[in-house]
């Protein structure tokens, strides 16, 4: 779709990458039974016959699946299609009793559609302004192939930690409904791809159809990578499986460049395989070459009738759906007058964005208030999966925190160290400010006299500054400060000491 731009080439090759999701659906029960969809659960306790295979039984597609799926399409401006079809996917594995999956195939329901992530810089639909200062922002749009729906199989549990060394199954999972969502090789790096993830995800949770919990295993990705020459037809691909976390995709992801470069710079070819990746070591290997690939002999499951969606239906659920990421953010930049970036960062998801919004109806200023979610509270948040519902921090207490800084009666620092309690154990920023009593000194004429003090103890300081040493100042401040105990608002300590040097 867009061109590689030379800072984008791996030793010369550009880099080319597409993403097959594995998304559980957020169902009650599973895609052909009633079996409920629960994680963490005894092994074999949410199964039924029909997940089990046992003779004679039939699979009732759950009709809840089929609202989830148009949801999807419609956030990522896809095609939704009137008539779909469930076919078998025949493969041996003791973990599908059935000896098949069934899974949509030559007709899925959802096919042709795009998503849009935001890049550092690279060809794409200009629509941003500058980064503090950084890379330019650009929106740049993937293809979505396609998006079916298909169950998930079992779980075959290897460890030795169940005191034997038998392979162990586990059912609980076979029969979960997912949507595979299919990326068009539109992706050309892995930060790219980890943006598309992270995208994808957002969506997904915003719109409802998936929580997409990696760490319980319902956002799975295989990544597809090859190399070729800028302008050359696409070159022959391997495929990563079952990366489950953004870390491995974007490590597995550059450890397959770095090798596939490797093998094409002595000459020989990249061969197409299925490859696994060893967060150990950092390396893919070679699970098994598509030469051997199975052949799964698809057909259509006569068990099953195709699916059939109306106009109707698509309408109807047009109708429910949320405002979606991108739209958030576009309200977010004209709204409250945030950068491109801000709101980007802030809509990444749904909660932070309400919050964000339930702050600012308390204290009108949706700059201070983004700025304070931006840096402290993603500080908070952190890496990993935790969201804002998991901090003891409201938007009442936030707000007033903020509001509290933003008249003074705060320091910042200050403001930080109370804004530490809130997020932890919560409570009123006014009555931890008195407690502790970190109101600031506003009192222009304690200051005033703090200042005339250091300036009278540092002579030597003072006479430094008035031959142009402008550094000293920095130190002069930091004097005054500790004499306030870090209580004044540093902009008046510097504005009353530069008043005070002049006039002597
Ligand atoms: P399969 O079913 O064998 O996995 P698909 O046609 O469904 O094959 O493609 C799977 C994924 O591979 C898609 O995300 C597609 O974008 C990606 N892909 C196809 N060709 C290439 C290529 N040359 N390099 C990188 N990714 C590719
Ligand atoms: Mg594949």
């Amino acid at each position: 779709m867009s061109e590689a731009r030379e800072d984008q080439l791996y030793m010369g090759y550009e880099v080319v990458i597409g993403l097959e999701v594995h998304t559980h659906l957020r169902t009650q029960s599973k895609l052909f039974s009633p079996a409920p969809v629960a994680y963490g659960d005894e092994p074999n306790h949410n199964t039924h016959p029909v997940d089990l295979a046992l003779p004679g039984v039939l699979p009732v597609l759950n009709r809840s699946v089929i609202e989830l799926a148009i949801r999807l399409g419609l956030a990522t401006h896809s095609t939704i299609n009137e008539r779909s079809v469930f076919s078998r996917k025949n493969y041996f594995y003791p973990d599908l009793p059935k000896g098949y999956q069934i899974s949509q195939f030559e007709e899925p329901t959802v096919s042709d559609g795009w998503l849009e992530i935001e890049v550092a810089s690279g060809k794409g639909k200009k629509k941003g302004k500058k980064k503090g200062g950084g890379a330019e922002v650009v929106q740049k749009r993937i293809g979505i192939t396609r998006a079916h729906l298909e169950e998930d199989a079992g779980k075959s549990i290897h460890d030795a930690t169940h005191a034997t060394t038998d392979t162990l199954v586990d059912l609980n999972r076979a029969g979960v409904p997912l949507l595979e969502i299919v990326s068009e090789p539109d992706l050309r790096s892995a930060a790219e791809a980890s943006a598309y993830l992270k995208k994808l995800r957002a969506i997904l949770r915003y719109i409802g159809v998936s929580d997409a919990d990696m760490e319980k295993g319902q956002f799975r990705c295989d990544a597809n990578v090859s190399l070729r020459r800028p302008g050359a037809e696409l070159g022959t691909r391997t495929e990563i499986k079952n990366l489950n976390s953004f870390a491995f995709v974007e490590a597995a992801i550059n450890a397959e460049v770095e090798r596939q470069a490797e093998v094409l710079d002595d000459g020989d070819e990249v061969v197409q395989a299925t490859m696994a990746f060893d967060p150990a070591t950092g390396h893919t290997s070679v699970m098994r070459l598509k030469e051997n690939a199975d052949d799964y002999r698809y057909f259509d499951d006569p068990d099953l009738v195709p699916l059939m969606i109306s106009e109707a239906d698509i309408e109807a659920v047009q109708a429910q759906l949320p405002e979606l990421p991108d739209d958030k953010r576009d309200r977010f930049v004209a709204e409250y007058a945030l950068s491109e970036s801000d709101a980007t960062t802030l809509t990444q998801s749904r909660a932070l964005a309400q919050f964000f919004e339930d702050a600012t109806v308390i204290h009108a200023q949706p700059k201070s208030v983004a700025n304070w979610i931006l840096r402290d509270v993603l500080q908070s948040l952190g890496e990993g999966d935790r969201s804002i519902e998991d901090l003891a921090l409201t938007p009442e207490s936030f707000a007033a925190l903020v509001a509290l800084v933003d008249s003074g009666r705060l320091t910042a620092k200050s403001g930080r160290e109370i804004y530490g309690v809130l997020a932890e154990s919560g409570g009123d920023p006014e009555a931890i400010m008195a407690e502790r009593g970190l109101e600031s000194v506003q009192d222009t004429g304690l200051i005033e006299g703090v200042a005339r003090e250091v300036i009278a103890s540092n002579p030597d300081s003072v006479d430094k500054y008035r031959e142009g040493d402008g550094k000293v100042l920095n130190f002069l401040m930091g004097q005054v400060m500790k004499a306030t105990q870090g209580k004044a608002n540093p902009a008046d300590v510097k504005q009353i000491l530069e008043r005070e040097l002049a006039a002597q």
